[in-house]
C-alpha cells in the first residue's frame, strides 16, 4: 500500500512539475508576446499616422506653393480658401477621413487666422510652447507620438518656411482684404519667417487595433494551451503505461518476494511478524483471545543426512501443504526458521487452540505413511495475556516448544503464565 501511495504521489508530483512549469511558460509567453504584439500594432498606427501627416504636408506645401502666390493676381474680393495651407490640409485630409470613424486631423496654431484652429488642450499647448523654445528639437522629420484615452496623437510642428507665408500673416496692411474681411484682423498676423507656430494633429483611435492585438493573442494563447493539454495527455498515457505499470508490477513481485519463503510458499518470518502485530492490535481493540502456536520437526537433521536435502526439502514442503490444508483463512502459518513454523490463531480460546495442535500433530504424524521418510512435530503453545508484546508471547511459545522435546517429542505443551 506504501509503495502504491508512493507511485500515486509521484504521479501526483509529475503533474505538478508538469504544470507549474507550463504556468511558467505560459506567464512568460504571454508577457513577451502580449509586448510584441503591442508594439507592433502600435508601429502600424504609428505608420498610417505619419503617412496621413505627410499627406497633409504634402497639401500645405502645394498650397503655399502653387496656390497662395497667386492671390495677388486676383480681384481685391476675390478669395480663395484654397489658398491658405492650413485650411486645404485640414480640409484635403477631413475629406479622406470620412471612411475611417475616429480619425481626424487638425492644425493647432497658437496666434492663428481661424480662431478654430487655437489648441484648447493644454497638453497641446504646451508641446508647441516646447518646439518654439527649442527644448523639443526641430527637425523636417522628427514628429512626435502622444498616446493619450486610448488614442494616439502624431504631432509635427508647423514652421514658416515659405517667404510666401508672409503674404498673409505679416502685417495686416499687406494681408489680402477678402481674407482680412473673413478672419479680421486682430490674430493670425504678425508671424517671422522659420518661427514655429503650431503643430499638424493626426489623431487615430487605438480600441481597433487594441482589439486586433488582442485577437492575434488570442489565436497565439489557445494553440498554446492546446499543445499543453496534448502534451500533459501523452505525457500522463506514456508515464502510466511506460513507467507506473511495470513498476506496479514490479513491486507486486517485490513485496510478495520479501514476504513469503520461497521454499514452502508460506509467509517468511519478517512478512509473519508484521501480521503478528496486527493481530494483538486487533485482539486488544476487540478484546478477543490469540493463541500463537510454534513448532518443529523432530529429529529433522537425521532426515536430511540420511535421505539427502531435496528430499528434507519436500517434507518441509509437504509439512507447509498438511499444516495448511487444516487452517481457517483468519489463521496465519509461516516458516520462521529452517525446520520451525509458526501459526497464529486469532478470536480462538485455549482449549479449542489445544484441539487444534492436536489434531495438526496427528495430521503430521498420519503424513508419515503417505510420504517416507517419517517426521513428528513438538508443538508449543501460548495464550497472549492481553498485555504482553509479540516479542514476549513467541518467547512463551518457543519455551513451550523446548518444553515439547523434553517431554520426548510429537507432543502438544501449553506455555505457562506469563
Ligand atoms: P530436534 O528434534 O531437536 O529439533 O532435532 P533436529 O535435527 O530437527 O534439530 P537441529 O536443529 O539439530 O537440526 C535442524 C536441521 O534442519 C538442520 C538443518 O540442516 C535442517 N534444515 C534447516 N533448513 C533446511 C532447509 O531449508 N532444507 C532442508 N532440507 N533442511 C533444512
Ligand atoms: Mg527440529
Ligand atoms: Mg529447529
Amino acid at each position: 500500500m506504501d509503495r502504491l501511495g508512493a507511485l500515486m504521489s509521484f504521479r501526483v508530483k509529475f503533474n505538478l512539475v508538469l504544470l507549474l512549469t507550463f504556468a511558467l511558460a505560459l506567464v512568460t509567453a504571454t508577457v513577451y508576446y502580449k509586448h510584441e504584439v503591442q508594439k507592433s500594432t502600435l508601429e502600424e498606427v504609428k505608420h498610417e499616422a505619419t503617412l496621413a501627416l505627410r499627406a497633409a504636408f504634402a497639401v500645405r506645401s502645394f498650397s503655399s506653393k502653387h496656390i497662395s502666390p497667386n492671390f495677388d493676381q486676383l480681384p481685391p474680393d476675390e478669395f480663395r480658401a484654397g489658398g491658405i495651407p492650413s485650411f486645404a490640409s485640414t480640409e484635403t485630409l477631413r475629406i479622406l477621413f470620412e471612411s475611417y470613424p475616429g480619425y481626424h486631423y487638425k492644425e493647432a496654431v497658437l496666434n492663428p487666422l481661424n480662431l478654430a484652429n487655437v489648441p484648447q488642450e493644454a497638453w497641446l499647448k504646451e508641446v508647441i510652447e516646447k518646439y518654439r523654445d527649442g527644448s523639443i528639437p526641430y527637425t523636417d522629420d522628427n514628429a512626435a507620438v502622444h498616446i493619450r484615452d486610448q488614442t494616439l496623437h502624431l504631432l509635427r510642428p508647423i514652421q514658416i518656411q515659405e517667404a510666401s507665408c508672409m503674404a498673409c500673416h505679416g502685417r495686416v496692411q499687406d494681408a489680402p482684404p477678402a481674407m482680412v474681411n473673413i478672419y479680421g484682423s486682430s490674430h493670425g498676423y504678425g508671424w517671422k519667417l522659420n518661427d514655429i507656430v503650431g503643430v499638424q494633429i493626426v489623431t487615430i483611435p487605438l480600441e481597433r487595433s487594441n482589439e486586433r492585438s488582442a485577437a492575434a493573442f488570442r489565436n497565439f494563447l489557445w494553440p498554446l494551451v492546446g499543445v499543453f493539454v496534448l502534451l500533459f495527455i501523452t505525457l500522463n498515457i506514456l508515464l502510466q503505461y511506460w513507467v507506473l505499470n511495470p513498476l506496479s508490477l514490479q513491486n507486486v513481485t517485490l513485496n510478495r518476494l520479501a514476504s513469503t519463503d520461497a521454499l514452502t510458499g508460506l509467509m517468511n518470518r519478517r512478512a509473519f511478524m508484521d501480521s503478528f502485530q496486527m493481530e494483538l492490535d486487533a485482539a486488544r481493540y476487540h478484546g478477543t483471545p490469540l493463541i500463537l502456536l510454534v513448532f518443529d520437526l523432530d529429529h529433522f537433521k537425521a532426515i536430511n543426512d540420511t535421505h539427502g536435502h531435496a528430499q528434507g526439502d519436500m517434507v518441509l514442503r509437504t509439512t507447509a501443504t498438511t499444516i495448511s490444508q487444516a487452517l481457517r483463512s483468519v489463521d496465519h502459518l509461516a516458516r520462521i526458521g529452517g525446520e520451525e513454523f509458526a501459526l497464529l490463531l486469532p478470536a480462538t480460546t485455549l482449549a479449542a487452540a489445544k484441539l487444534v495442535a492436536d489434531n495438526l500433530r496427528r495430521r503430521m504424524e498420519q503424513q508419515v505413511t503417505e510420504n517416507p521418510p517419517a517426521v513428528t512435530g513438538s508443538f508449543g503453545l501460548a495464550q497472549w495475556d492481553g498485555k504482553e508484546t509479540r516479542e514476549h508471547l513467541l518467547k512463551r511459545a518457543d519455551d513451550a516448544t523446548y518444553a515439547a522435546k523434553a517431554a520426548g517429542r510429537n507432543c502438544v505443551m501449553v506455555a505457562t503464565a506469563s
